[in-house]
Parts: structure tokens; sequence; C-alpha cells
């Protein structure tokens, strides 16, 4: 590559980050990583009546819980700052003037005095005479108040005068610009169907456009990954740059992540369609400080499980390895082999990572994960549980909701089960284990399992006949971990107190059928 490869990942903090920007963020990340280069945050907030307070806190939140943080953001300082920032465009206001007002005086760009009302009317007459897509474009700015179309000193007047004003660019009739896109190869637009883009709006501020250029030249972006809803859009950046006499970056458009069910762009109201988060983190409504969305992390995905996740959401390395680390990620990423069709969004998959990476995690990390929900579990304890449970779970808030029983009294039993399996000599069996588990000094899984075990070959009994019943007694469901691990993590005292208050409860349930 001839140039240092930075990539910029450039939101506009209109709302949180969704699952769709992130995986952006992603591939920014896993591409400057992979060519040694520099990953940038830019946030792009020249649209000042859209911004959503919290919006911009929230995207470095949600990078830096996915462990995918900048190097250059908006307020890291130092040398880079001194050489590209400001990071934030409302701070780079005073610097884009210029560059619009130059486009202007090389004839590429022109001064427009029109308001909201005279574009309705100009779409409107445009209508009546059959054009019904009818744009401020080389076909109707010949009707409009612009620098086109009025003489120099009226133009100077208004401007004195304090008229709105903007900067629209001057899109050639009839060119074809072409570029080379990495995702999607040859990309053609005829700039005769473009639109005369305002690049400098009336209160001073640059459009996305001209922030845009501006800042990927000055920052010297040499790559830009973005989504494909920006590729028409494309066209005008090429063509600015060529009138700026600047070398364009390289331009990779990622397509849109599709609703699970295969059709239409993912969208935030998915989320309550599909039960399922499409964001990273919680969103709360700024204004009520409710909880407006609910976030991965919070439902319980484990960050690296869903940078796995994302990272094939449209990408794949083309063999059949699918669980990637971050390292492993950066090591095969390349724009080339990411797809051009759009991507489903797999809700089921998404589980299937966060279990495998769940299961693949160490106690003492899953522990430290969920210590927050068990206040007052020994750190021993819940390193217990954590082994015993990891397989049982998809997501870290599974663990209490799957195995609330360690902790809590069951408060349900499996009645099934009971029907199924309870019989009144089995009160003699409980009470007689009761006796010999009692006498264990040490009451560990090993010498749980030879006292039962023992137990029922003596009275050849079957474990058929004991183990369920044995099982909901405990923990009141059949779902759940090795039955004598459990009872050591239970305890001697919690253990014989719940298999004697069973047989009250079995007994119940049965005089009641
Ligand atoms: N500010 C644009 C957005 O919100 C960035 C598009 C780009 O990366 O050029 O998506």
């Amino acid at each position: 590559m001839d140039k240092r490869v930075r990539v910029r990942f450039a939101p506009s903090p209109t709302g949180p980050l969704n699952i769709g920007g992130l995986r952006t963020a992603l591939y920014d990340y896993l591409f400057a990583r992979k060519n040694g280069g520099d990953f940038i945050l830019r946030i792009e907030d020249t649209d000042k009546n859209r911004e959503v307070p919290g919006t911009e806190q929230y995207i470095m939140d949600a990078l830096k819980w996915v462990g995918i943080e900048p190097d250059e953001y908006p307020g890291v300082g130092g040398e880079k700052e001194e050489k590209y920032g400001p990071y934030r465009q409302s701070d780079r206001k005073p610097l884009y003037k210029k560059y619009a007002e130059q486009l202007v005086k090389q004839g590429h760009a022109y001064y427009a005095f029109d308001s909201s009302e005279d574009i309705d009317a100009m779409r409107k007459s445009e209508e009546e005479k059959g054009n019904h897509s009818a744009k401020y474009n080389h076909v109707t700015r010949g009707q409009m108040k612009n620098s086109l179309t009025l003489s120099p000193e009226e133009v100077e007047e208004k401007i004195l005068a304090g008229a709105n004003v903007v900067i629209r660019l001057k899109m050639p009739s009839d060119e074809t610009i072409t570029f080379t896109d990495i995702v999607r190869e040859e990309v053609s637009f005829q700039t005769g169907l473009l639109d005369d883009k305002v690049m400098l709006k009336a209160d001073g501020m640059p459009t996305y456009h001209l922030a845009n250029i501006v800042d990927d030249h000055l920052m010297e972006i040499s790559h830009v990954i973005r989504g494909e809803e920006w590729l028409s859009s494309t066209a005008h950046h090429i063509f600015m740059y060529r009138c700026f006499g600047w070398e364009p970056p390289h331009f990779a458009h990622l397509s849109l992540i599709l609703k699970p069910v295969g059709k239409g762009k993912l969208s935030k109201r998915d989320s309550a369609t599909f039960g399922f988060p499409v964001f990273p983190l919680d969103w709360n409504d700024p204004e009520t400080g409710d909880l407006q969305f609910e976030g991965f992390k919070e439902y319980g995905f484990l960050p690296d499980a869903l940078i796995n996740f994302l990272a094939f959401l449209g990408w794949n390395p083309g063999t059949e390895q699918e669980i990637f680390t971050l390292d492993q990620l950066i090591e095969s990423f390349n724009l080339e082999k990411v797809v051009k069709s759009g991507a489903r969004f797999d809700i089921e998959k998404a589980k299937w990572y966060n279990q495998q990476y769940i299961m693949a995690s160490s106690d003492d990390k899953l522990a430290s994960m969920i210590q927050e929900q068990f206040s007052d579990v020994s750190p021993e304890n819940l390193k217990l549980f954590c082994g015993m449970m990891k397989e049982r779970v998809e997501n870290l808030n599974e663990f209490k909701k799957n195995g609330y029983f360690f902790f809590d009294k069951p408060q349900s039993f499996d009645e099934k089960t009971i029907r199924k399996k309870y019989k009144l000599e089995n009160d003699v069996h409980f009470l007689s284990m009761a006796d010999k588990l009692e006498a264990i000094d040490d009451f560990t899984t090993e010498n749980i399992q030879n006292i039962i075990k023992g137990y029922i070959a003596e009275k050849e009994l079957s474990f058929g006949a004991i183990l369920p019943i044995l099982r909901v007694a405990l923990t009141g469901t059949m779902k759940g971990p090795d039955i004598f691990g459990t009872m050591e993590l239970l305890g001697k005292p919690e253990t014989l107190v719940r298999l004697k208050d069973a047989l009250v409860t079995f007994a119940s349930k049965t005089s009641e059928s």
C-alpha cells in the first residue's frame, strides 16, 4: 500500500450507535490493525437539529466495551490531535467555508438564495411539466435564485444584506463518474441524474458532504469504509475531490444488515418485534431517563462473542472456522471477502456464538462477569457454580435464571416427574439417604456420589427410580447440572433441609391428584 493506512469511523450523533454502525466500526478497526494503520473516530455533528444528547459518550462506551477503541478521537490530545484534530466537526466549523468558496471561485459551485417555498414551487411546476423527480440540478437551476441566474451585483447585495444563502455544488450535466469500490467493484453514476448538493448551509455550517471530504482529506484518510446508503453520495464526493485536485481515498461500501426474516433493512423497531437487542448497550431516553433500547451487554452477551458474530455478518474468511478471537480476526480480515449482498441478522447465530464463548470462558472469568448479580455468594462458590452452569446457558443472565435454585429454594417443582417417579417408599429412601449424607464430614461431590450410588446398589434400586426424583426434590427442575455437584454446592445443611421439605411437598402434591 502506498500511503499509511488511516481509517475513520464517522458516526453522526443522532442517537445510539446501532449494530450496523458497530459493524462498520469493527471493519474499520480490523482493516486498520491488519495494515498497521490508524483507527480514527470522527464525530459528524454538522446537523445540530438532529443531535441527540449522550450519543457521543454512548459511542465511546460501546467501542470500549467491545475492545475496539480508536487511536484518535475527540479530546485524545497530543501530537495527533494537533495535526489532524479537532475530531468533532462542529469544532472545525471555521475551516470549511473557504473550501466551499474556493469551489465557487473555480466555477464548480454557486450561491443559492432560494427559500424552501421556492424549491417546493419549482418541484410543483416541474411536476406539471411531467418531471416527476425534479431536483435542484442542471435542469432546474436556471429557474432558481442563485449566482448563476442573478447578476454579480445582485448576489453581492443579497449577501451584504444578510440574505439566507447556501453554497451548492454545480454537478456537470452529462458526465459519467466511475470509481472502483473495494466491495462493489466498478460503480458508475451519471452526473445528470444527481442533484446540486448543498455544501455550506445558511448558518455557515458545512453539510455532511463538504465536511466529510474536507476532513477525509485533511485527516489523510486512506480508506473510507461505510454503509452502502452512502454509495450514491460517493459520486458527488469523487467529483469534489476532482475539483479540489485532491487524491480520493479508497472506498468500500458495506451491504445492509437485513431483518432476521431476511428481507428489509434491520431497524431499531425490530428489537421490540423480535425480542432481541439491536444496540450494543442499553440506551435510556435522554429526556425521561427511561430504558428505550436494550443492549447486547445487558442482555448477557460477552463482547468477544458479539464481535465474532458481527465480523461474520457480511464477511467470512472462506474457511470452515467460525470462532475467531479479535487477534485472529485482525489476521484474517480483508475487504475483498466482504460480501456484496445483504447480511441477514440471524439471532440464533448470535446466541450460538455467545454460548460458545461462555463455554470456553474460565470459571474465574465468568464469576467476575456475573459477580454483581450474586453479591452474597462467596467467590469460591460462584466459581463452582459457573463451572457447573456454563454449558447450560446462552447468556450471562441465564446463570441466575436457570440456576437460581442454587441460592434460593425451588419455587416450583416439575409436576410431571413427581407424578411419574414419586412413590411412597421414596420417603424411606430419602430419609435413609439423608441420614447417610448427614454423617459425611467432607461434603464433596465424590463422597456424596459414593453414598447415593452405594445406597441405590445396596437396596437394589435403579438410578432411574431415585435420581430424577432426587433432582426435583433439590432443584425443582429436571434441567440442571450434575446432581452430586449440585449437592456439594448447596452444602450439607441446605441439601438435607430440601430433601426433607420435598417429602412434604411431594406428599401434598400426590394427595391432591
Ligand atoms: N456521518 C455519516 C453517518 O452517520 C458517515 C458516513 C461516512 O462514513 O462517510 O453514517
